[in-house]
C-alpha cells in the first residue's frame, strides 16, 4: 500500500483553502444560527473557506434547509448520504469530500465554538498537524453521561495501542497530510478518535468549556453509548481478548488451590465429602465465565465478517460542490493534491 504522506515544512500563513466539515442528522433547528457563526469567524479572519455539510439520513427538514442555505451561500456544499449510516461513517465521508489544506471538524449542534477555530490555526501555523479541542467542561451534560466519558476514556487509554488524549472529542483541525492518511484507512469498523490517535502526527490539544446543545435534541441514549463504547473498545485493541485468557488463567489455579485443600481436609482432618452448594455455585461460575468469553469472541469474530465483505463506507444520494470553488478542474486538483484514496463518484 502506498504510504507516502505530503510534506509541509512550511506553513503558509493562512490555509489557501479551509474546510469545515459538519456531519447533521436532524439538526433543522441548528443550521442557520452555525452558518451564521462560522461566516462571522471566517469574516473576520478573512479566510477563504467551505462548509461542507454530510447530510446523514435526515428525516426532518435538514436537507431543504441545507439545500436553501446552499442557494445564498457559495462556501457551503452538501453531501447526502443515501442513509443515516451513523455520525463516524458521516465523519467520515466530509474528509473524504473536503479539498481545503486543512480541515475542521465541528457539531452542528453548536456545542463545539467556532469561534475556537483561529486558535486552532495559530497551532497549525507553528507546524501541527492536529489540534484538538480539550472540554474542561461540559455544560448541559448529566452528571452520569461525563463520569462514564471519563471512564471509558480512562480504559481506552490503558488498553489501546496508542495513548488517545482525553476528554477529546471530534472537534479538531487537521492538515492536509493527517486527512490523506485518514482516508487510507479503509477500515468499516470506525471508531473516529481511535483512527485521529492512530495516525499519530504532531498534535496540540487546547482547552475549552464545552457548550450545551442550541436547539433540538442528543441523538444518544445510553444504550447507544454503551454499543459505542463497545464498538470503540473492539475496533481500537484486542486486549479483552487476552484477558480472557489471564482470567481462565486464574480460575484455573484457584480451583487447583481448592482441590488441593479438599485432599488435605478429607485425608487429614477425614472430613466426609459435602459441598452440593459449591458444585453448583462453580459450574455456574465457570459456565457464565465461558459464555462472557464465547460473546467477546463473538463480537471480534463479528467485526471480522463485516470487514471481510469489503464494502464501501457509505453512498452519497448527490453532492453539492461549493459553488466558491469555481470549476470542476479546481476542485479535482484540489482533491487530487490531498490524494484520492477512495474513489469518489
Ligand atoms: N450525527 C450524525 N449522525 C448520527 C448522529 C449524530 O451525523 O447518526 C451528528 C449530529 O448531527 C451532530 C453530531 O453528530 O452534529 C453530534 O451528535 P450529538 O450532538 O447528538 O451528540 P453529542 O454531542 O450529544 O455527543
Ligand atoms: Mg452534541
Amino acid at each position: 500500500m502506498n504510504v507516502y504522506t505530503p510534506i509541509r515544512q512550511r506553513r503558509e500563513p493562512q490555509p489557501t483553502l479551509l474546510s469545515i466539515v459538519v456531519p447533521a442528522f436532524n439538526e433543522e433547528a441548528t443550521l442557520d444560527a452555525l452558518v451564521q457563526r462560522v461566516s462571522s469567524v471566517m469574516g473576520e479572519l478573512k479566510q477563504r473557506y467551505e462548509l461542507i455539510f454530510v447530510n446523514d439520513g435526515s428525516t426532518d427538514m435538514t436537507l431543504p434547509s441545507l439545500m436553501r442555505i446552499q442557494q445564498e451561500r457559495p462556501e457551503v456544499g452538501i453531501v447526502n448520504l443515501s442513509r443515516n449510516f451513523g455520525k463516524e461513517i458521516a465523519l467520515t465521508a466530509g474528509l473524504d469530500y473536503a479539498s481545503g489544506d486543512a480541515v475542521v471538524v465541528l457539531d452542528a449542534d453548536l456545542q463545539d465554538p467556532p469561534e475556537l477555530i483561529p486558535v486552532f490555526l495559530d497551532y497549525w501555523r507553528q507546524g501541527f498537524d492536529v489540534v484538538y479541542g480539550q472540554r474542561i467542561s461540559r455544560a448541559g451534560e448529566t452528571w452520569f453521561k461525563k463520569k462514564s466519558a471519563e471512564w471509558f476514556y480512562a480504559i481506552m487509554a490503558r488498553l489501546g495501542p496508542v495513548e488517545m488524549p482525553q476528554n477529546a472529542g471530534d472537534f479538531r483541525l487537521m492538515s492536509d497530510r493527517v486527512v490523506f492518511a485518514l482516508r487510507q484507512l479503509p477500515e468499516q469498523h470506525r471508531f473516529m478518535k481511535g483512527l485521529f490517535a492512530w495516525v499519530g502526527f504532531p498534535q496540540k490539544a487546547v482547552p475549552y468549556h464545552r457548550d450545551p446543545r442550541h436547539a433540538g435534541k442528543t441523538k444518544w441514549n445510553y444504550w447507544k453509548l454503551w454499543n459505542f463504547s463497545l464498538e470503540g473498545l473492539t475496533s481500537y485493541t484486542t486486549a479483552p481478548l487476552r484477558a480472557a485468557t489471564y482470567i481462565g488463567l486464574s480460575v484455573a489455579l484457584c480451583a487447583f488451590l481448592y482441590g488441593l485443600w479438599i485432599v488435605f481436609k478429607t485425608i487429614l482432618l477425614g472430613d466426609p465429602v459435602q459441598g452440593f452448594p459449591t458444585v453448583v455455585t462453580a459450574i455456574l461460575f465457570l459456565g457464565g465465565l465461558q459464555l462472557i468469553g464465547l460473546g467477546l469472541i463473538g463480537e471480534y469474530l463479528g467485526r471480522v465478517f463485516n470487514e471481510t465483505k469489503r464494502r464501501p463506507l457509505y453512498f452519497v444520494e448527490r453532492f453539492e460542490k461549493p459553488k466558491e470553488i469555481g470549476s470542476q478542474t479546481e476542485w479535482q486538483d484540489r482533491q487530487s493534491t490531498v490524494s484520492q484514496i477512495r474513489q469518489l463518484p
